[in-house]
């Protein structure tokens, strides 16, 4: 792999030596997600084009290493590429276009985004199953660039399967590096693993945003593996294709990027079934139980059941696991509350109160005292310490009132505990609170409350933890 940065690495494309290797139309019959027909193009003899010279235009991705080989994959260009007209991104009407391809298989989205935007489009690819676009990008006949964020803290697995992903498709793929005078304030004021303390954020800001940033400024549109089913609530609105909401292109500005997101209305299992069929080179992180790949110090396995999400950052809480990278996506932004929710923790009296139900007990202080006293209780109880203003709170509202007035009357009582302001202190060293909402069941023959561990926090989790202890 690499390392070597070059800022002015027009060269490195520009010089590119494309294949003209005969077009071998088994390769291209094989199972598709979805409904694809095979792409019906002209074979790489019909058409004569200067290739190199239609590439010296093109601006690269800014920190593409210098390297004598192409970019551009050799069985990507068994079929002759078309000249591609540049892309006013700001006339095309995206919002339409998403409708129309809204039913489209991801090779035929795929195969249209590398029609429009030629050599100024790239994947990006992350070590994991979004492999899935770069056999896709492959099937196309068109040629196509790949690039990675290498953040520094991947897993050997990962590097290794980069490797392998590069021998298969005979590509090489652009990796992107942090910025190494960033990366070392960061580690040198707080540490290896500071993300555990405070967040991912601020990691992932030097590691990961700052170099894709630096990428998309060399591109007019890019392509994700963004799915609507992997992280539920925050990227349940994907379109398949959309002017950037986050990220600026090589023309700068807002507007000046496109992305494309194939894979937005395909479930993983059958991204799984195309990976398999196509016999793609996996990671064999995969084969250990993890699903969504990332970082090693933030990514585990999960278990069967577990949503993929719940393997990355899976210290903080549900809602804030996005990386930054798509935040376009979220439906509520940040707003100034912290990853752990504990920035607002002064307190504000100018809130709605939550968990307003007759089935449901208000806790004081002396009352949640008394409830850590007792060794011996007549029923086992659970409380949850939240504080009103918490958004994670306020979106568990709905499934914590059905949960107690399911509870009632069924030998668990269920209550609350204002745990912000003056509480705060009380119960981060009494009631295990280091974000909100804490659940705490409460047994009947012990004074010592379980944390609930899950990020889950619908009815039916919730239930199956008290159901577990009572
Ligand atoms: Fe840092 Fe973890 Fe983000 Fe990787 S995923 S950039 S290690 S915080």
């Amino acid at each position: 792999m690499a390392l070597a940065v070059s800022t002015s690495s027009t060269s490195a494309i520009s010089g590119s030596s494309f294949s003209r290797a005969s077009s071998n139309h088994n390769e291209l019959r094989a199972p598709q997600i979805g409904s694809f027909h095979l792409l019906d193009r002209p074979h790489a003899a019909s058409i004569a084009l200067n290739v190199s010279q239609r590439r010296s235009s093109v601006k690269p991705i800014n920190a593409e290493p210098k390297r004598n080989g192409s970019i551009v994959p050799l069985a990507a260009t068994i079929v002759a590429p078309e000249v591609v007209e540049k892309v006013d991104v700001k006339v095309e009407d995206y919002d339409q276009l998403a409708k129309d391809l809204n039913g489209a298989s991801p090779l035929q989205i795929v195969d249209k985004a590398l029609e429009k935007f030629g050599d100024d489009i790239a994947i990006a690819f992350s070590g994991a199953e979004d492999v899935a676009l770069i056999e896709y990008a492959k099937l196309t006949g068109r040629p196509f660039r790949v690039f990675s964020l290498d953040t520094g803290r991947l897993n050997p697995e990962t590097y290794q399967f980069f490797d392998a992903v590069e021998k298969h498709y005979d590509i090489h793929i652009e990796y992107m590096f942090p910025d190494a005078v960033e990366v070392q304030a960061l580690v040198r004021n707080k540490g290896l693993f500071s993300f555990y303390e405070d967040g991912h954020q601020e990691c992932c800001r030097v590691r990961k945003v700052r170099p894709l940033r630096r990428a998309l400024k060399g591109l007019r549109a890019w392509i994700t593996g963004q799915r609507k089913d992997q992280s539920p609530g925050t990227r349940s609105e994907i379109p398949v294709v959309q002017v950037d909401p986050v990220f600026e292109g090589m023309d700068g500005g807002v507007g000046s990027l496109v992305k494309w997101n194939p894979l937005a209305n395909v479930e993983g299992k059958d991204v799984w079934s195309f990976l398999r069929a196509m016999n793609v080179p996996l990671n064999s992180l995969h084969t250990k139980g993890y699903v969504s790949i990332g970082c090693e110090p933030c990514t585990r396995p999960v278990l069967p059941g577990q949503h993929e999400r719940e393997g990355r950052w899976w210290w903080e809480d549900a809602k804030a696991k996005e990386c930054g990278l798509h935040k376009g996506n979220l439906k509520q932004e940040e707003a100034g509350v912290n990853g752990n929710g504990l920035a607002h923790a002064n307190g504000s009296a100018d809130v709605a109160d939550l968990f307003d139900t007759q089935d449901l007990v208000t806790l004081s202080r002396p009352g949640i005292e008394n409830l850590l006293k007792l060794e011996n209780r007549k029923e086992p109880w659970l409380v949850v310490c939240y504080a009103p203003w918490c958004r994670f709170c306020q979106a568990m509202e709905d499934s914590y009132v059905e949960l107690a007035e399911k509870l009632a009357g069924n030998g668990v009582k269920v209550g609350k505990f204002r745990a912000d302001g003056g509480q705060k202190e009380f119960a981060t060293q009494h009631l295990q609170l280091e974000s909100f909402p804490t659940v705490l069941f409460f047994p009947r023959h012990s004074s010592k409350p379980i944390k609930y561990p899950s990020e889950k926090r619908d009815v039916d989790s919730l239930m199956a933890f008290v159901n577990a202890l009572r």
